[in-house]
């Protein structure tokens, strides 16, 4: 009996297990075959950081294995998905072409003309979502309009949450006895998409991520597998104490998970189960109380993708229009001092090394950071995401607009100005000066009272800098200035 074949198009989503569009093919059909394009940099968006391309590799090595143990195969691919899909189709006679959605403008765009693509080629295309527990776009407020503030959409969040059958939220298991396509019609569809030469390999892929020198250090771990290993250990060990522990940065209080919910290495679907698996567990209120703020992280994941689906014009510049006017300083100099790490505020310098060094920054640090930027160095937000686009091994548009629309006080955040103040921040987050005895070595010596407050003798500097501002006067001149914006 001849079986249809369907191709699936992974994307934001390495993985096999619960991977929502991968089940659904498999449902349809034991013949699937995967596919990942690696595409050429768009020139209008910032490339892939070297952390991103590392963590991409290597998941996709594993990938490369785990379809194989599946019985078929995933295709790597390098160029254009809008000539390579509908050739490849039409070469291995796929009937049906099959993805998971994504936010992104750029991604839907693109995600338009594969579609319109396959479907002159004659080619059935079927998406969905996957990479949310609530669809972006199902929930609206009592008006009718998408949100824009977080309290109520957790709220609406959790209660469409609780309300989605067991089965909605239980993990799928990875896919298993599939069937490879045969000899003949692989290498004919090898030949459609790499008619100049051989279909690009994995040490190719691999080479791409050899320039992230913090692989070592990186606490998020590419593939499906360690993202579980993650999972498992996160929540046996840090969840039940996330609040107060997400909030200290020297500490392991958080899962580090977000380049694996950012690659799709991790389902919100296994993260959410993983979490709900721990409730038993939880012998106080305050431990209860943790996971659920947990699940408020994942809700705030959902409530930035959501708004960039919704409003995609986030993704070009500040959400409230009087921002686009404001009076950035952008002074060259200091934007390099913050962002090596020589800003000579010891809490700010630490979470920039770390980023530097790790590909990763812990959320309490990215705050204070991008806070320091735009309030205290009066730097325009853009130039803060452009450059954690640059570094970040979970940089993700929609995440990492939301963060600095935030800090920046330019988003849908109802707060009118939010301004951190360093060194109360290093009191009260990293009170015994760990994280920045970590980040910083060369000021190992210097008192806990001193790191934090960022007053170091001359003597103790030991090259490292003074402060290049000084914050009760940046703080008023930014109050000054936020003054004229209408
Ligand atoms: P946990 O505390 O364990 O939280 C679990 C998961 O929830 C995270 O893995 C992440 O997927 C999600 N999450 C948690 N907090 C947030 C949040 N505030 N916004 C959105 N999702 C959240 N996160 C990214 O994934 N990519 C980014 O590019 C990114 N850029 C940021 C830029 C700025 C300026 C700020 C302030 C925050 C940014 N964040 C970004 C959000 C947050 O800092 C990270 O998701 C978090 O530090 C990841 O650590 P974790 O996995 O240990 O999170």
């Amino acid at each position: 009996m001849i079986v249809p074949r369907w191709l699936f198009w992974h994307r934001r989503d390495l993985r096999l297990a619960d991977n929502l569009g991968l089940a659904a093919a498999c449902r349809a059909t034991p013949a699937v075959t995967g596919v990942f394009v690696i595409e050429a940099d768009d020139p209008a968006s910032p490339p892939p950081s070297p952390a991103q391309l590392w963590f991409q590799a290597e998941s996709l090595r594993e990938m490369v294995q785990r379809w194989r143990d599946a019985g078929s195969r995933l295709l790597l691919l390098e160029g254009d998905p809008v000539g390579l899909l509908p050739r490849l189709a039409q070469a291995i006679g796929a009937e049906v072409v099959t993805w998971n959605r994504g936010v992104e403008p750029a991604e839907r765009q693109r995600d338009r003309r594969v579609a319109a693509a396959l479907q002159a080629g004659g080619a059935r295309v079927l998406v969905d979502w996957d990479h949310l527990l609530v669809p972006p776009g199902d929930l609206r407020t009592g008006s009718g309009d998408p949100y824009r503030v977080y309290g109520p959409f957790w709220r609406s969040w959790r209660k469409r949450v609780a309300s989605l059958p067991v089965a909605d939220l239980t993990p799928r298991s990875a896919p298993a006895g599939l069937v490879d396509l045969d000899p003949a019609s692989l290498a004919k569809g090898l030949r459609a998409v790499s008619p100049g030469g051989p279909e690009p390999t994995l040490s190719r892929l691999s080479e791409r991520g050899q320039a992230f020198r913090g692989a070592a250090t990186c606490p998020c771990r590419p593939g499906e597998a360690a993202a579980a290993v993650q999972l498992a250990a996160f929540a046996h060990t840090a969840l039940l104490g996330y609040e107060p522990g997400r909030n200290r940065p020297g500490e392991a209080g958080t899962s580090a998970l977000s380049a694996a919910l950012r690659f799709g290495t991790l389902s919100p679907r296994q993260a959410w189960a993983a979490a709900q698996a721990m409730r038993p567990a939880a012998g106080s209120q305050e431990q209860e109380q943790a996971i659920t703020v947990w699940e408020q992280e994942l809700a705030w994941r959902e409530f930035y993708q959501q708004a960039l689906l919704q409003f995609p014009e986030l993704a070009e510049g500040p959400y409230r229009p009087q921002w686009r006017h404001f009076p950035w300083e952008n002074d060259e100099l200091r934007f390099s001092a913050w962002s090596d790490g020589l800003t000579g505020v010891p809490i700010v310098d630490a979470a920039m090394r770390q980023l530097n060094e790790s590909g990763w920054m812990h959320n309490r640090c990215r705050m204070i950071v991008a806070s320091f930027l735009v309030k205290d160095l009066i730097c325009d937000w853009r130039w803060g995401e452009r450059a954690f686009m640059g570094r970040l091994v979970d940089g993700d548009l929609a995440a990492n607009n939301g963060g600095w629309q935030w800090s920046a006080s330019s988003g849908m955040d109802p707060k009118p100005l939010r301004i951190f103040n360093p060194y109360t921040q290093a009191a009260r987050f990293d009170p015994e000066a760990k994280y920045i005895r970590r980040w910083l070595p060369e000021l190992a010596h210097v008192a806990t009272a001193d790191l934090i407050n960022g007053a170091i003798a001359p003597l103790e500097r030991r090259g490292y800098p003074e402060p290049i501002v000084n914050h009760k006067a940046q703080q008023a001149r930014f109050k000054a200035l936020h003054a004229t914006l209408s």
